[in-house]
C-alpha cells in the first residue's frame, strides 16, 4: 500500500479511472468492473459479477487474451496483449489489453484505442493517397527543412532533376538553378523567408540535363512561435513548354505589330511622298535663288544668300526628321519598357497622324499635363495612339466635322487614362462587339487592323482600351495604362 493512500482513494481511482478495470477470482468469475469497463462492454457491472470470464467475454477464448490470463493466474506474471480487435453493435473496436496480477485473481486493464486506430489508418490512408497522387502528377511535391537546408520530395523530381537522390541538401538544387536566376532566387528566397510572408510563388530556370526547364515554383511557409521560418512546403511545376509557347505569342505579337506598322506605313507612303516635295521644293528653289545671286550678281548680298541657305538648311532638317520618324515606326522593337512621357507621344503621334493634314492642327485641342509618364514601349504607345487619332480625324472627315480632343490624367495613383474623342458619326452599335477584330473595316482602303492592334499592345501592356458613344455625336476612345508598367 502506497504510504497515506486509502483504499477508497484506490478503489475510487480505479472506478473513474479512463482505462477499463476488470478484477478476476481465482476462478475466473468476475468480481470487479469500474465505470469505463461497463462502458466498453456495453453492459452494468450487476450483469457481470458473479459470471466466468470465459462465459462474458466469448471472444477471448482461444486468443493470446486467454492464454495471458491463464499464465498470469498460474505464473503470477503480468502481460499485454497485442492489438484486440472485436465488435460491438454496428462497430468494431480495438482494445489493448493488459493482463495482470491481482490479489489473488488477474486483473484485466483495457484501453479502448479505437479513435486511436482510426486516425492512424485514416493518416494512413492519407499518406498513400498523398502519394499516389503525387506519383499521378507530373508536378513536383516537396519540403525543404529550412532550419537544416534538407530539401525532400515524394518523387517526382526526377523528371526536372534527373540524378538527384532524397533528402537532400538544398545547395543541390540552387546549383542547378540557371546562372542568370541564381542570385536572385537566393535573393528572393533569403526575402521571402524573412518578410514572414505565407507563402511565395516563382518562376525560373533550372538544368535539365544540359537542357533549360522553367519550373514555376509555389510553396507555403511555416514558422516556429518566434517566427523563424521552419519549414516551406510547394509544388514545382514544370512549365518549359508553357514559357515556350508564351514567348512565341510574344514573337508572333511583336511580328504582326511590326507588319501593321508596316503596312500602315505603306498607306501613309504617298502622303509622306507628298509631305516631302514641300521641303525638296523649297530646298531647290532656296539653292537655285543662292546659284543665281553667285552667279549673276556683281556684289554679293551675303545677308541674302545666308538667308537661302538656312532656308535650304531648315528645310533639308525638316525632311530629314519626317524619314527618321518612318524609320523608327517600321524598326521592329524588342519588347522594351521605358519611361514614356504622355505628352511628348501625343505629339508624336499627332505629327504623323496629321502628315497629309497639316490644316487639321487647329483643330486638335490637347489636355496633358507635361510631367505624365507611365513604364512602355514608346513606339509601341505611340502607334496605338497614332492610329485612335487618325481614326478619330477620318471619322470626323467622313462626318464633315471637325475637333478631336486628346487628354489624358491620373485615375490612381497606379493608372493614367487617355481619351481621345472626336465628332464623326459614332461607331455603329452592329459593329461594337466585333471593333477590335481583325480585319474589320468600314474604309474603302481601311484594313481593320489598327485597332486589334492597338488592343493587342494595350493589353500587352497590362492596360485596357474600350469605347464609348459621346454625344451629340461622335466616339471617345479611352486608355488605361498602368504606370508601372507590366
Ligand atoms: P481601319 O481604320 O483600317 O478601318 P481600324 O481597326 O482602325 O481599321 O478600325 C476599324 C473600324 O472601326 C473602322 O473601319 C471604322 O468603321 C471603325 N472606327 C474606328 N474608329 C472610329 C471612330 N473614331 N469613329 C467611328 N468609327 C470608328
Amino acid at each position: 500500500m502506497l504510504y497515506g493512500v486509502t483504499d477508497e482513494q484506490v478503489s475510487s481511482l480505479l472506478q473513474n479511472w479512463k482505462v477499463g478495470v476488470v478484477g478476476l477470482r481465482p476462478d475466473f468469475t468476475l468480481e470487479f468492473v469500474n465505470a469505463e469497463a461497463e462502458r466498453i462492454d456495453g453492459r452494468v457491472a450487476e450483469e457481470l459479477i458473479g459470471r466466468s470470464v470465459w462465459e462474458v467475454l466469448p471472444n477471448v477464448v482461444g486468443t493470446e487474451v486467454e492464454e495471458l490470463i491463464r499464465l498470469a493466474m498460474e505464473t503470477r506474471k503480468g502481460g499485454t496483449a497485442p492489438l484486440y480487435r472485436t465488435s460491438r453493435p454496428g462497430r468494431t473496436i480495438f482494445l489493448e489489453i493488459r493482463v495482470q496480477p491481482w490479489g489473488k485473481g488477474v486483473a484485466l486493464f483495457i484501453l479502448d484505442v479505437t479513435n486511436w486506430v482510426q486516425l492512424e489508418s485514416e493518416k494512413e490512408r492519407l499518406e498513400e493517397k498523398y502519394m499516389l497522387a503525387s506519383r499521378a502528377s507530373p508536378d513536383i511535391q516537396y519540403e525543404w527543412n529550412i532550419k537544416d537546408n534538407i530539401w525532400d520530395s515524394q518523387g517526382g523530381h526526377e523528371s526536372l532533376y534527373p540524378g538527384i537522390v532524397t533528402p537532400t541538401e538544398i545547395g543541390e538544387f540552387t546549383a542547378r538553378i540557371h546562372p542568370d536566376d541564381r542570385e536572385r532566387m537566393n535573393t528572393l528566397f533569403r526575402q521571402t523567408l524573412l518578410s514572414g510572408k505565407a507563402h511565395w510563388a516563382f518562376e525560373y530556370r533550372v538544368n535539365r540535363n544540359g537542357v533549360w526547364a522553367n519550373v514555376e515554383d509555389r510553396a507555403f511557409i511555416v514558422y516556429d512561435e518566434e517566427g523563424m521560418p521552419v519549414r516551406a512546403v510547394g509544388v514545382m511545376k514544370d512549365v518549359s513548354e508553357t514559357a515556350a509557347r508564351q514567348m512565341e505569342i510574344t514573337r508572333l505579337q511583336s511580328e504582326l505589330i511590326h507588319v501593321s506598322r508596316v503596312s500602315a506605313m505603306g498607306t501613309m507612303a504617298s502622303v509622306l511622298a507628298h509631305e516631302l516635295n514641300q521641303p525638296l521644293a523649297a530646298i531647290g528653289s532656296y539653292l537655285a535663288g543662292a546659284e543665281r545671286l553667285l552667279e549673276e550678281a556683281d556684289e554679293i548680298d551675303r545677308e541674302l544668300l545666308l538667308q537661302a541657305v538656312r532656308e535650304a538648311h531648315a528645310g533639308s532638317s525638316r525632311a530629314g526628321k519626317i524619314i527618321q520618324r518612318l524609320r523608327s515606326m517600321t524598326m521592329k522593337a524588342e519588347h522594351k519598357r521605358d519611361w514614356t512621357n504622355i505628352s511628348k507621344a501625343v505629339d508624336n503621334a499627332v505629327s504623323l497622324a496629321l502628315i497629309g493634314r497639316t490644316e487639321l492642327r487647329d483643330t486638335l485641342s490637347i489636355d496633358i499635363s507635361p510631367k505624365l509618364q507611365v513604364q512602355a514601349d514608346e513606339i509601341q504607345i505611340e502607334q496605338v495612339l497614332l492610329n485612335l487619332i487618325r481614326n478619330a480625324l477620318e471619322a470626323n472627315e467622313e462626318a464633315g466635322r471637325s475637333g478631336v480632343k486628346i487628354s489624358a490624367r491620373e485615375l490612381s495613383v497606379d493608372m493614367i487614362g487617355i481619351s481621345i474623342a472626336d465628332v464623326g458619326n459614332g461607331i455603329p452599335a452592329d459593329l461594337q462587339p466585333k471593333l477590335f477584330d481583325f480585319f474589320v473595316s468600314t474604309k474603302d482602303d481601311g484594313m481593320g487592323i489598327g485597332l486589334p492592334i492597338s488592343r493587342t499592345i494595350v493589353e500587352a501592356h497590362g492596360g485596357k482600351i474600350s469605347i464609348e458613344d459621346r454625344e451629340p455625336y461622335g466616339a471617345v476612345f479611352r486608355l488605361m495604362l498602368p504606370i508601372n508598367g507590366h
